[in-house]
């Protein structure tokens, strides 16, 4: 019998306790045991901060994504990928459900990586915004810095996606150098048990920075007991333990960051105008089948509640119901199967107790599917179910989570009244509106923004390549307020930020320069006795810097500028006209005029260790430059991103274009891609010849 194992303090742990069986889905059939880790709970927790913290911390974002970009690999290749679809059927999951769950889960390990590399520093902290100026010389500054924290996430994790669950709580702490102890929910501890073992397996992640901790309440508690204000436990699952949690002296006393993801009724509205015959309509009824049957509805995001005019009811409650008739039913490894069966029995007798709690609310329009290929004893089976609300207000209907196929029709009369029934489900974390009237969808879209994490427009413009109501997105925040927790997962580097903390350090300019690794404003430059452009990627050091010579920007310059590229605003062809801007005292020179002379005043023009002007940032013309004014530019390299393995890496050069009175006309920061020496980190080598 395969027992459920823990990953501990870098080893695998069996647990010698008596256990519990854990059913297929479908069959009944017990494919592994679960029993009380027993293992030293709380060293978990000190393992994570004493091993893997330090051997995160010791590794740049951009190492950190390289190696969640080769687990998400693994994850994916065949015969990985192949083991966790063989045990994610056992849980009642079609083969659609568990591309979800798992492949789902390995593109948040590649998104996060890809947006790593793109977004952060290839360095071990991150400056969040701008530098804050506090004197008026320069000489006092703060930065805002985001540095790990020193303490473990541990996740507490619901059943239904036991993989993907635990990577998108996984990416975002990693890349921030925190690591993870994923305690995954009971009755799918296997699936995440064989997920964490390839990746473990693989030798990828740094040692303790990934641990499982297959433990419950009372055994889980000596891990919370021992968490504090650099810790955080990620939770999702029921507003019940959620509540639990919330009163955890870990949490209340200690400070330990809770973050929670928990029931939420989610909304689907179809607008006014997308009546029947209408392509939003036939959306709206493809959209509520899905989030319906995917995953048998047990989904953080499912539409619980279908909200639709009064006067397209009939039409909504045929529509759905036929789609819902044609739903197959059945075992999820057979592939002709629309919709498996529900995690466990257990799951399936709680779900039919909310059923039963909403039908003194509501009447069934679909309740009924055809069993008659599997064993409705044994199995977990269940018909999808839509009923209808006889009450629209009715406060059972907009509180009474099936987590299961169970949805309820809800008439609405005006757009405020279906922004009200939308908002008596109390907060949730999605909602999504059907129809193509721009007005109706402003209103609903904005009406119910504030209670909601996610809100998806659906109309036939994007209908084609739309992810859905029900999925969560890496680059998009996941978490809803109120009823649905009042946490915040994902989000792209908002995740990543959320495990980091931020420090205001304020200092001089030069000490900030020396923290951040950035040039700050004020902070000592050296002035390049050669060209800067002529310095390879190590040799050049943040501070270094040049002022060009100097040109006078002439009438005549401004006319051939014109005349070439076709930019003919009447600010740089007409004295008068020019004049009576606000704006501009007369004939001014082009902007792009002004950054054009400013390259041709500082570019190198030989071939040089610069390879590439890739673009820039932060371009503001600060001052109009008038016929006559003499410019130069004072160029100082500000940021370094170094680019493991490419030849090359990145380097951010501040640029102010300034004229003869010391005013700066244009300033912005000048991005180049800068070769490293030859044959130094992917670098060609040099030619023989030379
Ligand atoms: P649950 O009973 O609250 O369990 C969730 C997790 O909490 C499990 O790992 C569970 O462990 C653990 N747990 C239970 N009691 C605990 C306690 N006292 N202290 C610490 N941990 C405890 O939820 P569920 O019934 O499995 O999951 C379904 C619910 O999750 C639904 O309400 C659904 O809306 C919600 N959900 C929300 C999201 C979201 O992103 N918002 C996503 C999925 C599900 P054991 O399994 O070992 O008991």
């Amino acid at each position: 019998m395969q027992r459920v194992e823990s990953y501990t303090a870098g080893a695998w742990r069996r647990p010698s306790g008596e256990g519990r069986p854990l059913r297929d889905a479908a069959t009944g059939r017990v494919v592994a045991e679960l029993a009380p880790a027993g293992a030293d709970v709380a060293a978990a927790a000190e393992y994570g901060r004493t091993v893997g913290g330090p051997a995160l911390r010791e590794l740049t974002f951009h190492q950190r994504a390289a190696i969640l970009r080769d687990a998400g690999r693994l994850l994916l290749a065949d015969q990985a990928k192949e083991q966790l679809y063989d045990l994610s059927y056992c849980t009642g999951a079609t083969r659609s459900d568990s591309w979800i769950d798992i492949e789902g889960g390995a593109g948040v390990l590649l998104s996060y990586a890809g947006k790593a590399r793109r977004e952060l520093p290839n360095s071990r902290v991150a400056v969040d915004g701008a530098i804050e100026a506090l004197s008026r010389d320069d000489s006092f500054s703060a930065a805002h810095l985001l540095t790990p924290r020193k303490g473990v996430e541990v996740q507490i994790n619901a059943f239904n996606f036991p993989v993907w669950g635990m990577l998108e709580k996984l990416a975002p702490a990693f890349i921030a150098g925190v690591p993870s102890v994923v305690k995954p929910a009971s009755p799918t501890a296997y699936l995440a048990e064989a997920a964490v073992r390839l990746i473990i397996e693989s030798g990828l992640l740094p040692e303790g920075s990934m641990q499982l901790l297959c433990a419950s309440p009372p055994e889980l508690d000596s891990l919370l007991d021992c968490l504090g204000g650099q810790d955080s436990i990620a939770f999702t699952g029921s507003a019940a333990t959620a509540a639990a949690l919330r009163a955890h002296p870990a949490v209340t006393a200690r400070a330990a960051r809770l973050n929670v993801e928990a029931d939420s009724l989610n909304a689907a509205v179809l607008a006014p105008g997308a009546a029947p015959g209408t392509a939003e309509f036939d959306l709206f009824t493809a959209e509520v089948v899905t989030e319906m049957t995917a995953k048998a509805g047990q989904k953080c995001t499912a539409i619980r509640r279908a909200l639709v005019p009064e006067r397209h009811l009939d039409a909504a409650a045929e529509a759905l119901a036929e789609a819902l008739r044609a739903v197959a039913v059945g075992d999820p490894r057979d592939r002709s199967t629309g919709m498996g069966p529900l995690v466990g029995l257990a799951q399936r007798d709680e779900v039919a107790a909310s059923v039963a709690a909403l039908r003194e609310a509501a009447v069934p329009v679909a309740d009924s599917c055809d069993l008659s290929g599997v064993d409705p004893v044994a199995g977990a089976f269940m018909a999808p179910t839509l009923l209808q609300a006889t009450d629209p207000r009715s406060e059972t209907v907009h509180t009474t989570e099936a987590f299961g196929p169970v949805s309820t029709l809800v008439p609405y009369g005006s757009i405020d009244e279906a922004v009200e029934l939308v908002a008596a489900g109390g907060g949730s974390l999605v909602a999504s509106v059907y129809g193509a009237d721009r007005d109706e969808i402003t209103d609903l879209a904005l009406g119910i923004a504030s209670h909601h994490g996610r809100v998806l427009i659906v109309d036939q413009a994007m209908a084609p390549a739309s992810t859905g109501h029900g999925s969560p997105l890496p680059p998009l925040v996941h978490g809803g307020p109120g009823r649905a927790g009042g946490g915040q997962e994902m989000g792209g580097m908002r995740g990543v930020h959320a495990h980091m903390q931020r420090t205001a350090v304020q200092g001089s300019p030069d000490m900030l320069t020396a923290v951040t690794g950035e040039h700050v404003d004020g902070s000592v430059t050296r002035e390049h006795k050669g060209h800067p452009f002529k310095l390879t990627f190590d040799e050049l050091e943040v501070g270094d810097s040049i002022t060009t010579g100097s040109r006078t920007v002439t009438r005549a310059d401004i006319a051939a500028f014109a005349e070439s590229t076709g930019d003919k605003f009447y600010a740089h062809m007409d004295d008068e006209a020019a004049a009576r801007s606000p704006i501009f005292n007369g004939l001014v020179a082009h902007g792009y005029l002004v950054l054009s002379f400013a390259a041709g005043l500082f570019v190198w023009p030989d071939e040089g260790p610069v390879l590439a002007n890739y673009g820039i940032d932060r371009l503001r013309f600060a001052k109009p430059t008038y016929p006559g004014d003499e410019i130069h530019a004072v160029l100082t390299c500000k940021r370094k991103r170094k680019l493991d393995g490419r030849g090359y890496g990145e380097v951010a050069w501040d640029t102010r274009v300034a004229n003869q009175h010391g005013e700066v006309n244009a300033a912005y920061d000048v991005l180049t891609m800068v070769a490293n020496a030859p044959g130094v980190d992917g670098a060609p080598e040099a030619s023989g010849d030379g």
